[in-house]
């Protein structure tokens, strides 16, 4: 299977081939059609399979058609969340590469560091938000999030999340974003609570597993 095959925009596909990327992973092929069409999906696979691509170039490929390339107003339309610093890092960066040709904004957001610049670059307008859940209820209690035109969320690292104590706060921030949303769920393992969590939240959702 080629990344031709799947319907992407030539911008995309560009983007693709600049980072050398010559065919797709397993997780992929099955979920990057999925997300094409608009499914909920549970993604269960580990850090190194590429799954960030998996949901970042679906992702990147349906903001693209709606916002093109003119200088519309930027809105979050997607919202990454995310367990720890580093991995916010390397989902931005992923977000960032596959849509360099795009006029795409990205932003990332953590905790443990002075919030001033990211509720400037908040201002600024963004489009993709990968964010720690901590840091991102304590930006919109202030009023610096808007997530009313948010159409995909992704939870990453669910089972990392839980063991680190933020399924509490991913519920909260799931439940502030709109309900017609497309909702993606990536985790290595399925605990109990995780599967409670896709089932709460996620709607005829697809599952698929490498
Ligand atoms: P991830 O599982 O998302 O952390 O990705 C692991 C690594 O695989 C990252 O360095 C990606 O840049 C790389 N990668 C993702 N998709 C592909 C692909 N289709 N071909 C080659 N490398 C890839």
């Amino acid at each position: 299977m080629q990344f031709t095959d799947f319907k992407l925009n030539n911008n995309v596909l560009e983007a693709i081939k600049d980072v050398g990327y010559e065919a797709p992973t397993p997780i992929q092929e099955k979920a990057i059609p999925l997300i094409l069409e608009g499914r909920d999906l549970v993604g269960c696979a580990q850090t190194g399979t590429g799954k960030t691509a998996a949901f970042a170039i679906p992702i990147i490929n349906d903001i693209h058609k709606i916002v093109g390339s003119a200088k519309k107003r930027k809105l979050i339309r997607t919202v990454v969340l995310t367990p720890t610093r580093e991995l916010a890092i390397q989902i931005e960066e992923n977000f960032a590469k596959y849509s360099q040709f795009t006029s795409i904004k990205t932003l990332v957001l953590y905790g443990g560091v002075n919030q001033v610049p990211q509720v400037d670059a908040l201002k600024q307008g963004v489009d993709v938000l990968v964010t720690t859940p901590g840091r991102f209820l304590d930006l919109y209690k202030q009023q610096h999030i808007n997530v009313d035109h948010v159409h995909q969320l992704v939870i990453d690292e669910a089972d990392l999340m839980l063991d680190m104590g933020f399924i509490a706060d991913v519920r909260k921030v799931i439940k502030l974003t709109p309900d017609n949303r497309q909702t993606l769920l990536f985790s290595a393992t399925m605990p109990m609570a995780v599967r409670e969590l896709a089932d709460d939240f996620l709607t005829n959702a697809a599952f698929v597993s490498v």
